[in-house]
């Protein structure tokens, strides 16, 4: 018996790796349809970035409440795995709890601590569940501008917070009918372990009166889910938003450096104006270059970071409870635009496996066919959406990239705004007065 459960141990990790590391290797080959951007530089200072805001959870902190409880789930999360090597260990070699004859008092703490973030996620869970569903927090719903299906999206949540409980309910129950065997001295749990566990301790009641055969029923039952549930969550999560509980981590390290305000250029139209400017002179000598598509017109013309940003997106929608474009009404969420972005990136994607390796043209663009102009169209660049990101998302980029190439490739801008093209271009203000009349204003004041 011993070994059958050993056998099928190692095929479960064996199929949990396989299908790991296949959706990583398609997750990776996606993020480098992007274009290529050097975000490597300063390194330092991407580390600091990366430790306030995704280890440190900074970002989160603003509501304490909410920061504390997302603090817990994760460190939680983080912690409680690392008992999981103990799990695996004694999953491949058919010991029982292995480390406990080796760590002496130092193993019922760790495994106190286990328990005690255990509960925590436990509770924690309970009260993000309270939070969807009987409170029901205006940006947990799905935002009145947000036309996609909120079905997956709302599942996907509900989903991973039921499945914790139940994981966390497992660990702590499995601990406590574990107990009980040992106290029975039953052979194979009779482990010395040099001290008691304090929350599953409380649970040894419902386990008592129980006989040696149901006991060890349960106690395999509940070390099989929770280990199964484990390899079943490390696959699930490569598919749901909780993805970022990884990404969010390289997400912020290579956050974007410069300040919030500074566009990217394009070197085209910068060095044509400094040509028109008499900023810079021709180079005679010089092969013109081949004019590309400005800005973005699908999930290829974005950089590698911004679809790395859209598989980090966790769909909280504090962007869009921040956009003041959404606030009033416009069209236009930012949580849908990265959470459009991933699935285009996810279309091409599947689509380039399937022509063995080579994108085939399906006649759709992530602008038109996920992301409407009047989407793009209602942003302000008010940043605010980038400021209020917990995983440092840039949507902005994105929006900026598929107006671009609306507006130069396309040449659709709205009428007003070819106006305000137009007096920039005359007048170097967006008014349509003259440069010389600009300071008209100043001399009724001193009249
Ligand atoms: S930058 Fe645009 S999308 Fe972001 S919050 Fe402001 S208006 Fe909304
Ligand atoms: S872009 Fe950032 S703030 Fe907006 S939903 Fe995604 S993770 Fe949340």
């Amino acid at each position: 018996m011993a070994i059958i459960q050993q056998i099928l141990f190692v095929a479960a990790l064996a199929v949990a790796a396989w299908f790991v590391t296949k959706r990583y290797k398609f997750i990776r080959d996606n993020i480098n349809l992007g274009k290529p951007e050097n975000r490597k530089d300063r390194p330092s200072e991407r580390l600091s970035i990366m430790l306030r805001v995704a280890f440190g959870q900074k970002k989160m902190m603003t509501n304490v409440t909410v920061g504390l409880m997302h603090f817990v789930i994760y460190v939680g999360f983080v912690i409680i795995n690392i008992e999981i090597v103990e799990i695996v260990l004694d999953g491949i070699f058919g010991t029982h709890r292995l480390f406990a004859p080796y760590l002496g008092a130092v193993y019922p703490f760790l495994i106190n601590v286990f328990e005690v973030f255990a509960l925590g996620v436990w509770l924690v869970c309970v009260g993000f569940l309270t939070r969807r569903y009987v409170t029901r927090v205006g940006r947990l719903q799905g935002s009145r501008h947000e036309e996609m299906s909120w079905r997956w999206p709302q599942l996907d949540a509900t989903l991973i917070l039921t499945f914790e409980i139940l994981l966390m309910t497992a660990f702590l129950t499995w601990n406590a009918a574990d107990t009980v065997l040992r106290a029975q001295g039953v052979a194979h749990y009779d482990v010395p372990v040099a001290g008691d566990f304090l929350i599953s301790g409380l649970l040894t009641p419902l386990f008592e009166g129980w006989n040696t055969t149901a006991l060890i029923a349960y106690e395999r039952f509940a070390w099989w889910f929770h280990i199964l549930g484990i390899l079943f969550f490390a696959v699930y999560v490569t598919y749901s938003k909780h993805l970022h509980i990884i990404l969010a981590f390289p997400n912020t390290y290579f956050s974007k450096l410069e300040p919030k305000g500074e566009m990217k250029n394009m070197p085209e139209i910068t060095k044509e104006v400094q040509l028109a400017l008499g900023i810079t002179q021709p180079d005679p000598n010089e092969v013109p270059a081949e004019i590309g598509t400005f800005g973005a017109k699908d999930v290829f013309d974005l950089s590698w970071k911004n679809l790395m940003d859209a598989y980090t997106c966790t769909e909280c929608g504090r962007c869009t409870a921040a956009c003041p474009a959404n606030i009033t009404g416009k069209k236009l969420s930012p949580r849908k635009i990265m959470m459009d972005t991933r699935d285009r990136v996810e279309e091409v994607g599947r689509n380039r496996d399937a022509n063995g390796g080579t994108f085939v043209d399906d006649g759709k663009t992530l602008i038109n066919d996920y992301i409407t102009v009047e989407e793009i169209n209602a942003c302000t660049t008010c940043q605010a959406c980038v400021q209020e990101c917990p995983v440092n998302i840039n949507p902005l980029e994105i929006i900026l990239q598929l107006r671009r190439y609306k507006i130069m490739d396309e040449a659709q801008a709205p009428a007003s705004w070819n106006a305000m093209f137009s007096n920039v271009e005359n007048n170097m203000a967006p008014w349509k007065f003259s440069p010389s009349d600009r300071f008209n204003w100043a001399d009724q004041v001193n009249s």
